[in-house]
């Protein structure tokens, strides 16, 4: 029986649009551009140098580093650039560019774990890490370095198939699509992490997909399957935390300091396709819809694909889009670019035009309360707002403003239309910005009055 939490709201969900047919996968474009840095962590050096041939597949980007993820290609082709190009959120980042040969051409340098390997922790974890995974849900944290982490320290493993914003169904296809695929990667996941039995939290807007997967004996995987309240965000981690085992990550805290991991659904996919194909990750699902799109659907894509081309493929624009989000529209980052190449975290591709422009000229407070209803982490974000906007730093610390994690839930729900979240993102960046100003400080009054005491000794010498 899962637990509750505090707070959320209950969005349209608009799902259906693009979750009436299945999955296809699209052409490859006749250039990747593959941003070197598709995770958080250390970013990779390319391998790759302009005019080489490389193969579907190739490793073509590395870190040594433990918080960092390969790159492979994901056409085969010529290498026709390897400098800075716009990542879809905007920075410049290192990029390889290939053309495609379309001969789709495979490299044979990862092959399928054996059947014994495919029952070894190590050998599992190694794979997860060569292959470039990290966490799909749009969180992009270096999967093999979250599973090692958590060893000794998680007891209990849950996967995430929330899939809680609206818009976003690719996981719930690939639950249709790939059911035994997938409880084959969470079966992985589970052994690499040391643990006889997982939770895999669903939220019962997908029954069809619980009753297929139920139907398939995923307690012969270590599986259990929690249908789930259907409520935003349901997929939060410290939500499926509470949901599955009734424990609170406290704030500042990840979910392995309760002793959880979480790994989301596709992130399993793609461990079997590392595991059992020996394909590292190089494609993924993505939901492409919103009111600006003629034709919603999800997309299987190759990473590094223009998001002109996947646009394409939906049919084009409606009109001029007004935003195009990179996720779902309530915690979805905007994208900077749309000629930018397509990365690892992008589970949807959203696009809206001036209809859901939620922004007034002029926001009032009406004094609801429905922002305080609303926040999961029980926080007063009207407060926040208010002291976000006088600068006053005190209070934001008091107030907690560090661990407002970004939901959206109480813009959602402000009849006044206040630009909640967005301020809360700005007033995070504040006071870590006055934090790193204040630690500066402190080292440097430190260091002067120790050059100070240091000139006066100095002087007493040479005095003597
Ligand atoms: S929901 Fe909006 S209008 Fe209501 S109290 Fe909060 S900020 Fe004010
Ligand atoms: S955006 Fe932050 S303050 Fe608003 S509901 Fe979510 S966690 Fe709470």
């Amino acid at each position: 029986m899962p637990y509750k939490y505090y707070g959320g709201v209950h969005p349209d969900y608009m799902k259906a649009p693009a979750n009436k047919t299945p999955v296809t996968a699209i052409a490859p474009p006749k250039q990747v551009v593959l941003p070197m840095m598709q995770h958080i962590g250390a970013p990779n050096q390319p391998l790759v140098k302009v005019g080489d041939e490389v193969k579907v597949g190739q490793l073509i980007g590395s870190n040594p580093a433990p918080v960092s993820a390969p790159i492979h290609a994901t056409v085969s082709g010529k290498v026709i650039a390897v400098e800075p190009r716009r990542h879809m959120l905007g920075d410049m980042v290192m990029s390889v560019v290939i053309e495609n040969d379309g001969l789709d051409t495979p490299c044979e340098d990862m092959r399928p774990l054996t059947p014994e390997q495919l029952r070894d922790p190590e050998a599992i974890l190694a794979r997860i890490r060569e292959a470039g995974v990290v966490g799909m849900g749009g969180a992009m944290f270096p999967t093999a370095f979250k599973i090692a982490g958590g060893r000794g320290k998680v007891d209990t493993l849950i996967i995430n198939g929330a899939e809680c914003e609206p818009y976003l169904c690719g996981d719930h296809r690939t639950m249709l699509e790939h059911p035994e695929e997938l409880l084959k990667g969470i079966e992985l996941v589970r052994i690499a992490q040391g643990l006889d039995k997982c939770y895999y939290g669903i939220e019962k807007n997908k029954q069809d997909a619980i009753d297929l997967l139920n139907s398939l004996n995923p307690a012969d995987y270590g599986v259990e399957i929690i249908p789930e309240e259907v409520k935003y965000p349901q997929g939060a981690e410290k939500m499926q935390v509470k949901v599955n085992t009734n424990r609170e990550v406290r704030p500042g805290e990840i979910p392995s300091g309760v002793g959880c991991n979480v790994v989301s659904t596709y992130t399993c996919y793609t461990i079997y396709r590392a595991c059992y194909e020996g394909v590292p990750s190089i494609e993924r699902v993505v939901t492409v819809a919103g009111s600006g799109i003629k034709e919603p659907k999800n997309l299987l894509c190759r990473f590094g694909t223009p998001l002109t081309h996947i646009f394409e493929e939906a049919g084009g624009f409606v009109k001029q889009p007004r935003r195009i989000c990179m996720g779902g529209p309530l915690m979805g980052i905007c994208v900077a670019d749309i000629a930018s190449g397509l990365v690892k975290g992008a589970a949807g591709l959203l696009v809206f035009t001036e209809e859901e422009d939620r922004e007034v000229d002029n926001p009032v407070c009406i004094r609801c309360g429905n922002c305080i209803a609303h926040c999961p982490m029980k926080l007063e974000p009207i407060y926040l707002y208010m002291y976000i906007n006088k600068g006053d730093y005190e209070k934001m610390e008091q107030y907690h403003v560090m661990d407002c994690f970004e939901c959206g839930s109480c813009s959602y729900g402000c009849p006044g239309r206040l630009p909640l979240t967005h301020t809360f993102k700005m007033g995070k960046a504040m006071l870590t910005a006055k934090k790193a100003e204040d630690k500066a400080r402190a080292i440097a009054e430190k260091a002067n009055n120790g050059a100070g005491k240091g000139a006066v000794s100095a002087g007493k010498e040479g005095n003597v």
